[in-house]
């Protein structure tokens, strides 16, 4: 008795389904580097959901469907989880970098005029039209890379009018994209001019007055913890009044310096701690007895050429959930490849590829609260997934430099292909 379906997908030279253990809920350890392969594998789809996703001859067997895709020499991963990003900004920063490789260092960056406020002045400039657009362009820049899901924040507007606007946008341009997003309000990401010579009139602005606001248009809500930004008590109270209004919690902690930030993630029960260039020991055996993930961005540390990076054997080995994203920003990290920053961990960060793919898809799952829907490749979930254009699952991380998705499939459609040849037409 075959059962109907939508569409089969067969022929995969390898899937990487992560089908190996519960479909929910975060790896750590040794479980990070199961990853369940499948040779020439099939996923069958019906509803946008996966039905059954193992060997070709036996999906195939079992189904039956209206129209079915050769992955034949593809290589098949969950669709990417970046959960780490900020795409809501006008204007890109190359003057910046020109700056830094001419041999400027941040000081005097910001010193003329650079950093988060000029993205500030841009944003605050742009029209709600024009910020959608850019924002609609960064989320579909995503998609081109495998990403399926993916989490925005705000936090160049840093008024209650601009970051209104900034989520305005976002919302607009989430609803023209078929991607999976989370909406993180980020007021809290630096001081704006106004407010220099008194920042505690800002942090009771932001939680007295845009908090509850500006909580109804999105997920959570994230802090810049870090000293000569947002202080520890500072970031306390911000992240409180954040609960309160109901958002969920994210913390950019101990970036730069160890300031518990960490700790106070996990305190506060926050999803994420993320950066974690500058964690504690003390602050790894937090993150390690929690849910709180940390969430490490290697992506950031290479661009702006300082190369601080998280101790993420330390972390792995403590039994910390970890996962990768891109901090795609207009600043320090102006990318949206994660295959990009799967590389950056194997090297950088010292991960294996088998963890750096955990990391990449069912971990930040887990840390967006999307792990009952996307990250792996189990029956019930979101059919998400990105074939890639590489001799076998051994070359992620190894393949660099290129984009080697050729296709990204949301909910058991093709979305985008980067070979315009190989997007097969399933009709209406
Ligand atoms: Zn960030």
């Amino acid at each position: 008795m075959t059962q109907p379906v939508d569409t089969l997908y067969v022929h995969a030279r390898e899937l990487v389904t992560l089908a190996t253990g519960s479909p929910r809920g975060a790896r750590r350890g040794a479980a990070m580097r199961e990853l369940g392969i499948v040779r020439d594998g099939a996923i069958a789809v019906r509803d946008g959901r996966i039905v059954a996703c193992g060997p070709t001859d036996q999906v195939a067997r079992d189904h039956r469907a209206r129209s079915e895709v050769d992955l034949s020499g593809f290589v098949v991963l969950p669709g990417f989880v970046d959960c780490h990003t900020h795409p809501v900004f006008a204007r890109t920063r190359e003057d910046e970098f020109h700056m830094r490789c001419a041999g400027a260092d941040y000081m005097a960056i910001a010193q003329a005029g650079g950093g988060i406020l000029s993205s500030m002045r841009a944003v605050r400039q742009a029209g709600l039209g024009e910020l959608t657009e850019t924002t609609l362009r960064h989320l579909w820049g995503f998609a081109a890379h495998g990403t399926t899901s993916v989490e925005c924040k705000t936090g160049y507007g840093l008024s209650l009018v601009d970051e209104k606007r900034s989520l305005e946008a976002l919302a607009a341009a989430i609803a023209q994209v078929p991607l999976t997003c989370r909406r993180t309000f980020l007021g809290a990401h630096e001081f704006p001019p106004e407010y220099r010579s008194d920042r505690d009139a800002y942090v009771r602005l932001l939680c007295d007055e845009m908090m509850p606001q500006l909580a109804p248009l999105a997920d959570a809500c994230d802090v810049f913890a870090e000293p000569g930004v947002f202080d520890r008590e500072q970031s306390r109270r911000v992240l409180e009044a954040a609960r309160r209004c109901g958002l969920r919690l994210r913390v950019h902690a101990d970036e730069l310096s160890p300031m518990g930030g960490a700790e106070l993630a996990v305190e506060l029960g926050a999803d994420s701690a993320d950066h974690l260039g500058k964690i504690s020991d003390a602050g790894i055996a937090a993150l390690a007895s929690s849910d709180t993930v940390g969430v490490l961005l290697p992506g950031t540390g290479f661009f702006l050429g300082k190369d601080i990076y998280a101790p993420a054997r330390r972390m792995i080995e403590a039994g910390c959930a970890v996962a990768i994203a891109t901090d795609f920003n207009p600043g320090s990290c102006y990318t949206q490849s994660m295959t990009l920053v799967m590389t950056l961990a194997c090297v950088k960060l010292k991960m294996t590829p088998e963890e750096v793919i955990t990391a990449a898809t069912i971990n930040p799952a887990f840390s967006l609260q999307l792990d009952d829907q996307v990250g792996t490749l189990h029956p019930g979930k979101r059919a998400d997934f990105c074939p890639l254009d590489i001799p076998s699952w051994r070359a992620v991380g190894y393949a660099f430099g290129g984009n080697p998705v050729a296709l990204t499939v949301k909910d058991g459609r093709p979305i985008l292909a980067n070979v315009r040849d190989q997007m097969p037409d399933l009709g209406a």
